[in-house]
């Protein structure tokens, strides 16, 4: 009951965007939190016009991280990948918005900063693979399952936000 909301909220919530519908599992990785890149890389998402619907700053565990890239066990860089990736804080979040798994990765740029376009979150602030700074879901089924790994449903909040009308017309 401390959780209820106004009525008038309610109503705002009714009225959200439909491209609350879509949304992707963006982590900032242990080398870009070290690197003080966490505001730099929220704000390209925030800019954009893209709706932060869940954050967190977690240490996960080596298992949680082979979890996370079960896809890739097969590869030789895995190990040494989920050590990376347990080795220290890692923020992980949420965005929401029309596009924004496709348009994310874009926003993100190539796996290999090498071949990351400037512009590109890796293309401007990374160099090698192995430190590339961020993570994204790289397609519909994905970012559901990454959401629901790292995050519980309460994590994530649904609300209305003033400025989707001039983002979305
Ligand atoms: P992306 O993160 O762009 O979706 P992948 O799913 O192919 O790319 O790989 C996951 C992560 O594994 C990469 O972001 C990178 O950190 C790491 N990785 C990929 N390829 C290599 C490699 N050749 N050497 C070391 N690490 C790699």
């Amino acid at each position: 009951a401390a959780l209820a909301l106004p009525a008038a909220v309610y109503m705002l919530q009714e009225e959200v965007h439909a491209a609350e519908l879509e949304r992707t599992f963006i982590a900032i990785k242990p080398d870009g939190v070290q690197r003080g890149l966490i505001a730099e890389i929220i704000s390209r998402f925030e800019r954009k016009g893209y709706k932060l619907v869940a954050i967190k700053l977690v240490v996960p565990s080596n298992e949680f991280a082979q979890q996370h890239y079960h896809d890739l066990k097969e590869r030789p860089f895995f190990s040494g990948l989920c050590d990376f990736m347990s080795s220290g804080p890692v923020l992980a979040m949420v965005w929401e918005g029309e596009g924004v798994i496709k348009y994310g990765r874009k926003l993100i740029g190539a796996t290999d900063p090498q071949k990351s376009e400037p512009g590109t979150i890796r293309g401007d602030l990374a160099v090698v693979v192995g430190r590339n700074i961020i993570h994204g879901s790289d397609g519909p089924e994905t970012a559901k399952d990454e959401i629901a790994l790292w995050f519980s449903p309460t994590e994530l909040i649904s609300y209305a936000n003033n400025a989707e009308k001039w983002i979305y017309g």
